[in-house]
């Protein structure tokens, strides 16, 4: 018997893990991509943990095409106070040439047999009583037995999923952070800031953040993030600011400034379908806090893949892919519908508070560790660092007032994302949806 047929739309990271898996269990696999191979991606580098090739059973990128992750340092909203992040053991997380990574991929995805279709945009899915059968590409219905939707966060398809799945067709205005980033030249005869990566928290007072950086490759890197929209003078403000303040910013434009979306919130209540998975940006699989996107997805295109040959998944419905939803909410997602409740602290926290807690004492450089990725962090929160925390807390009741409804927020909502379902049971599943997409839109009404 032929394996069944599977489309991938995107050139998604976890759509192009899950093609490669998939097509070496046998399976037919085709990506669609509306870009050609030269725009796919973004003309800069982000970050990645470097680990996360190895766990998914991938080879690294070629060594030119990333470098090590800088130091970072959080810079108070009335700039007079700063919080250090300890850096990540060298090569711990990398920064990568986004383009780069896709060609990587892309070869790998062309070497395991997976075939990719670029400058071919899926117009919609193929629907039949109810289940998604296909995709349409240029008029035409092509059949497949499983649709993987790696479109990024404002997937259309999401909204084409029938009913009675309660697929979230968009993310809320305040779970996006509209992002812009441009690259300038070094002042010639300027010192590099040390350390290398500045992040403004509330930059301005607004709801977001910035950052003016010298890159490994001595270009200024500017970026502004705004959650819930940005106009291009208040992009052009944060800029101005920004260039006021670092002399090694000239100004003088390198690339052309380039507008994105960034993905802040808790995954996607329903990913799956009848013949239909949600994967990356499109399921909102992003860390809330900072919005990285690409390892969550990666992670959760392999664990598809590995949920699909475990329990040898012929019949894609939203039963029998349910285990693998239930497996990343267990697994990371969990954790970031707690994070993304943090980021609404931050975010609806008091500026003077903020700036207050980045100068009072009670977090330190050292507390900073907590925030890096390094495992062994030797800096653990002691009962005797906390007792001295709390004593200063004490002397601002607001800042107590504030932090406790958020982190009990917070608690509440991870533990309705850990209450899902362990079975598929079509009104259980939906009766905790109700439960858990109500946590995250009342929160999204409020902001
Ligand atoms: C400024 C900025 C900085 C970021 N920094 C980081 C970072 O440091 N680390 C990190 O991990 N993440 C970062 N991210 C987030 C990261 O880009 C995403 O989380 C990541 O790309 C995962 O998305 P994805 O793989 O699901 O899909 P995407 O990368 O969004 O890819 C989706 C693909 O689908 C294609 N597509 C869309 N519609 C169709 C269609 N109808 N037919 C065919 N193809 C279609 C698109 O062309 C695109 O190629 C950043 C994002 C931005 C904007």
């Amino acid at each position: 018997m032929n394996k069944p047929a599977i489309a991938v739309i995107g050139l998604g990271h976890g759509g192009m893990v899950a093609a490669i898996k998939l097509r070496q269990q046998g399976y037919a696999v085709t990506i669609f991509e509306k870009k050609t191979k030269e725009d796919v991606g973004y003309p800069w580098y982000d970050d990645i943990r470097a680990d996360i090739f190895e766990c998914c059973g991938l080879p690294m990128p070629p060594r030119d095409c990333y470098t090590n992750k800088g130091k970072r340092l959080f810079i108070s909203p009335d700039e007079q106070n700063s919080l250090k992040v300890p850096s990540a053991k060298p090569m711990e997380e990398i920064s990568i040439d986004r383009r780069a990574l896709l060609r990587h991929m892309t070869a790998l995805c062309a070497d395991a047999g997976v075939t990719v279709r670029f400058e071919t945009k899926v117009d919609a899915l193929f629907l039949e009583n109810e289940r998604v059968r296909g995709v349409i590409v240029g008029g035409e219905k092509l059949p497949f037995d499983f649709v993987i939707d790696a479109s990024g966060l404002f997937s259309p398809f999401r909204g084409q999923v029938p009913v009675r799945f309660h697929v979230q067709s968009q993310p809320g205005k305040t779970d996006v952070m509209t992002a812009w980033r441009g690259f300038y030249r070094w002042t010639p005869d300027t010192a590099a800031p040390d350390p290398d990566r500045n992040i403004y928290i509330k930059h301005q007072s607004s709801v977001g953040l910035s950052w003016c950086n010298l890159n490994d490759r001595g270009e200024v890197d500017v970026f502004v993030g705004r959650i819930g929209g940005m106009t291009e003078a208040e992009k052009d403000a944060a800029v101005a600011a920004l260039y006021k303040n670092h002399d090694f910013f000239s100004g003088d434009v390198l690339r052309e400034g380039q507008w994105g979306y960034i993905s802040l919130r808790g995954p996607l209540g329903r990913m799956v379908a009848d013949g239909y998975a949600a994967v990356g940006d499109s399921a909102f699989m992003t860390m809330p806090m900072m919005g990285s996107g690409m390892e969550c997805a990666m992670q959760a295109g392999l664990w598809l893949a590995q949920h699909i040959a475990d329990n040898n998944v012929t019949d894609f419905t939203a039963a029998n892919l349910w285990g693998w939803q239930v497996r990343y909410y267990r697994e990371l997602g969990a954790r970031y519908v707690f994070v993304d409740l943090v980021k609404r602290w931050v975010l609806n926290i008091d500026v003077d508070l903020l700036n207050w807690l980045f100068g009072c004492g009670a977090v330190t450089n050292e507390d900073m560790g907590l925030v890096s990725t390094d495992p062994d962090n030797p800096n653990k929160l002691t009962a005797g660092k906390i007792l001295k925390k709390v004593a200063i807390v004490l002397k601002k009741p607001a800042v107590i007032r504030q932090t406790a409804v958020w982190m009990l927020r917070a608690a509440k909502a991870k533990k309705i994302a850990l209450s899902l379902p362990e079975q598929y049971d079509a009104a259980k599943v939906d009766a905790w949806q109700k439960k858990y997409d109500g946590i995250l839109t009342k929160l999204e009404e409020k902001n």
